[in-house]
């Protein structure tokens, strides 16, 4: 298809009007010192996040002083950041176990813990601009995790923060416990860059996102170093640490491949099946939306049975029983590896402003997952998005638009109206400029907004903009903010009844496990 609207002065006016509008007006500069907001003005999460400065570069350094599964992690967190304000005081957001140091610039600090709030006072105020270092002693750790397969406990396959899996312990960070890991400025709004340095007893395995950059032994003890060079939200923090195997795959168009699987299922056949389709995987992404943005890209397998499986930045948490094809069929789990991979880009490199926005990031990875499904196993994505739209009704009823979300439990923010509802939305679009311009928007958002958070109302004037349509601005925010679901282009046919007070059948599909298609299997 071609475009058949030509660029006109009165669109790029409209455009601005409308960037300006959303940007708001610059804040008054004020002097004056005062303390930082305790949460970052998520509306969902009113305390997650802080006010008054800008994380840009985290060193987690922890030591695990045994080879247990639960244990007392001791950790030093150090967040180089900059102050957006002049700040008498500021916030990191904080729940593990205790804190018992901190120091801003090299000097000690006072401190108090309210809430999840980690209060830090400098000796003195941080002026605006100013770029600044604290460090923090701490504890935290793992969790003992059981699995509950009783279907009255949803809940029980999926454990999330930090948790033990059968020799180890993994990390599971989304939405809001990465600082139940570490202090952190916990808000996928500010992204930084991060260094690891993890201390474990000699012949335990430490994996974290990015790069390993170095592994030394001395003293019966192993310090493992890794590099996340490119920014990461707090949320996608991976810390897999026990008996692991670190697969080489060599490189894929210049990408480090590596996987991370339990020592205990590695050598299984059908396990190293699952495994070997991720270059696959890799250049069907890449068709669509261009060069993967890390330097490095894998798959944690961890042995342990939870119902969900997560983006955690450049090495996706899988439980072990997704990549082993005796127990998941490749129709089932290969799309969801795809789905993860996808979020590399959506949600992860392209993180999203404000929960809120969470369909951004589930519906670009539901759609590929999708997508990948049809095109490799033939299930039609067709007949999927016309079950979305039958349900979309109720979906909006039940869970609020699909951009704004009616509440933050995790059923409600992660229901199936961000993800097939997210995927729905993409549908729409894509019906209403074609395949050819919906994959330059898709390709151009990737690349433009790389490294960056981004918000449901960029989303929208980008397709706006690169479709040469106004008429897109309403159009999108009709289907992202409307109660009911609008028509589909294309398929006047498709019907969505209205909602009833009865529970939707598709609340019982809510949840993460959507992403691994549990229902079905
Ligand atoms: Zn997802």
């Amino acid at each position: 298809m071609r475009n058949i609207f030509r660029r006109s002065s009165a669109f790029t006016v409209a455009l601005l009007a409308v960037g300006l509008v959303a940007a708001g007006p610059a804040a008054a500069g004020h002097d004056r010192p005062s303390p930082g907001a305790p949460g970052i003005g998520d509306r969902l999460f009113p305390t997650l996040g802080n006010g008054g400065y800008d994380a840009r570069h985290y060193t987690l350094s922890l030591r695990y002083p045994t080879a247990d599964r639960v244990q007392t992690v001791v950790g030093v967190l150090t967040m180089e950041a900059k102050a957006t304000k002049s700040l008498s005081r500021f916030n990191l957001d904080f729940d593990g176990d205790a804190v018992s140091a901190v120091q801003v610039d090299g000097r000690t600090a006072s401190y108090a813990i309210q809430d999840e709030e980690l209060v830090i006072t400098p000796r003195s105020p941080l002026r605006d601009g100013k770029r600044f270092t604290t460090t923090v002693n701490y504890t935290s750790g793992p969790y003992l995790y059981t699995p509950d397969p009783n279907p009255n406990n949803p809940m029980g396959l999926l454990p999330f923060g930090w948790f033990t899996t059968q020799d180890g312990s993994v990390t599971a960070a989304q939405p809001d416990l990465g600082h139940t890991i570490y202090p952190v400025n916990d808000h996928t709004a500010d992204k930084a860059t991060y260094s690891f340095v993890i201390d474990v007893p000699e012949g335990t395995t430490a994996a974290a996102n990015g790069v390993l950059t170095s592994r030394r032994t001395s003293n019966g003890r192993t310090v493992w170093r890794y590099e996340m060079r490119q920014p990461m939200a707090s949320q996608l923090i991976q810390l897999a640490v026990g008996q692991l195997d670190i697969i080489d795959r060599g490189r894929f168009r210049g990408t480090q491949m590596r996987d991370v699987v339990a020592t205990s299922i590695a050598d299984d056949p059908p396990v190293q099946a699952g495994l070997s389709h991720t270059d696959e995987h890799m250049e069907y992404m890449e068709s669509f939306v261009g060069r993967y943005p890390f330097d490095v890209y894998g798959i944690l397998a961890a042995d342990e049975l939870f119902a969900y499986a997560l983006e955690t930045q450049t090495l996706s948490l899988h439980p072990g029983f997704v990549v082993d094809e005796s127990q998941f069929p490749p129709e089932a789990a290969q799309p969801v590896l795809v789905h993860e991979l996808a979020h590399q880009w959506f949600g992860d490199d392209l993180a999203i402003a404000e929960w809120s926005d969470l369909w951004l990031s589930e519906g670009h990875a539901t759609w590929y997952e999708g997508h990948y499904a049809e095109d490799v196993f033939d299930i039609s994505w067709e007949d999927r998005m016309h079950d979305a739209y039958e349900e979309a009704n109720q979906l909006r009823a039940d869970f609020g638009p699909v951009a704004r979300p009616s509440g933050s439990d995790f059923l409600t923010l992660f229901s199936n109206n961000v993800y097939d509802g997210g995927g729905l939305v993409l549908y729409a679009l894509y019906n209403r400029v074609g395949e050819r311009t919906f994959y330059e928007i898709e390709r151009t958002w990737a690349q433009r907004y790389s490294g960056e958070s981004v918000s449901t109302w960029q989303f929208i004037l980008h397709a706006a903009k690169v479709s040469r349509d106004l008429g897109v601005i309403p159009f999108l925010a009709r289907w992202v903010y409307g109660d009911t679901v609008p028509p589909m282009p294309g398929h006047p046919d498709w019907v969505s009844p209205p909602a009833t007070d009865a529970p939707a059948a598709a609340t019982a599909r809510s949840s993460a496990a959507r992403d691994l298609e549990l229902a079905k299997y």
